[in-house]
């Protein structure tokens, strides 16, 4: 009896050391649960390690290589969006499935899972805020959700804040990031193309400015339509930006495409987009451009210029 509780017990203490060499000895094993844990992030660039903390203050950029990691709609805003001047507009417009669409699954039962998942209701958030002090309407893609897919909500949302900024006389800024059109919504998403394209006309006929980001990647639909009909289009550094897959056009083509195809460096070059901005200085740009096409009305110069042309008006 004394025996057997004895060995029992040498058992579980070798049982003990032997869990402990485990888990002590094989750091790889740590190192990756604690990657999952959120503690590190691996660059998928270029491999190296580094804190998740050291990370976000980088703006998610790699300091090793200037990989720029996606980041999700939360933390754009937060890197934008001065602090407690946010605020967000339309955020009870919900999906429906007018389609009753089913692939592998429901589309209801999709959107379901990835509202629990993620904690949104779709792929973009919109508001109005500051950014270095001056008011913005803001428009930010989420690819979490259904790859940053466009469908009704998306085009409603951003087509209301749209509204929205040309009555306010705000400039619009869109940080675009999406796999094209919602394909589980059919002819309702391709619609809100020529929704929100018209909203950006009225606010183009109102002398205002809109500045769409295009950041990785940036495709089908959204660069067929306001990704592409800024007055200024900034992209981040190695986006992916384009219309059809690189794999279905050199299927149709029968070519093989160059290394850069598709890439914001590449379009930069043939004039589809008119700077490449890194993500650290992205703040400061875009407050600068729009600082620029500020309404000159207020200043002091052309009070002056007003004045005296009215009083050239009345002594005629
Ligand atoms: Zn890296």
């Amino acid at each position: 009896m004394a025996n057997n509780e004895e060995s029992r017990g040498l058992k579980s203490l070798f049982d003990w050391f032997a869990n402990r060499r485990k888990s002590g000895s094989t750091s790889l094993e740590r190192q990756e649960r604690e990657i999952a844990d959120g503690l590190w992030h691996k660059c998928s660039k270029c491999g190296v390690l580094a804190y998740t903390k050291d990370l976000k203050a980088n703006q998610m950029v790699c300091v090793e290589c200037g990989h720029h990691n996606r980041v999700d709609s939360d933390e754009r805003i937060r890197q934008l969006i001065d602090n407690n001047t946010w605020k967000p507009l339309d955020e009870h417009l919900r999906p429906t499935d007018p389609l009753e669409f089913r692939d592998r699954k429901l589309y209801s039962d999709r959107l379901r899972e990835t509202q629990d998942k993620i904690g949104l209701i779709d792929a973009v958030r919109t508001g109005l805020g500051q950014i270095n002090g001056l008011p913005i309407a803001l428009g930010v893609m989420d690819f979490r959700f259904m790859g940053g897919s466009m469908g009704s909500v998306v085009g409603e949302r951003l087509t209301r804040m749209i509204e929205q900024a040309t009555q306010r006389r705000y400039p619009v800024v869109i940080v675009c990031t999406s796999g094209g059109a919602r394909m589980q919504e059919g002819m309702l998403s391709l619609m809100q193309m020529a929704k929100i394209s018209a909203a950006l006309q009225r606010h183009k006929d109102a002398r205002l400015l809109y500045i769409p980001v295009l950041t990785n990647p940036t495709t089908g639909g959204v660069t067929a339509s306001f990704a592409m009909l800024g007055d200024i289009i900034l992209a981040e550094p190695k986006a992916t930006i384009g219309f059809a897959g690189r794999r279905v056009i050199e299927q149709t083509l029968r070519e093989k495409l160059p290394e850069n195809f598709q890439t914001a460096e590449d379009l930069l070059q043939h004039g589809f987009v008119d700077d490449i901005v890194p993500r650290t200085q992205l703040k400061n740009t875009l407050a600068q451009l729009i600082a620029l096409h500020q309404p000159v009305l207020t200043t002091p110069h052309m009070v002056l210029w007003e004045t005296m042309s009215l009083t050239s008006t009345a002594a005629e």
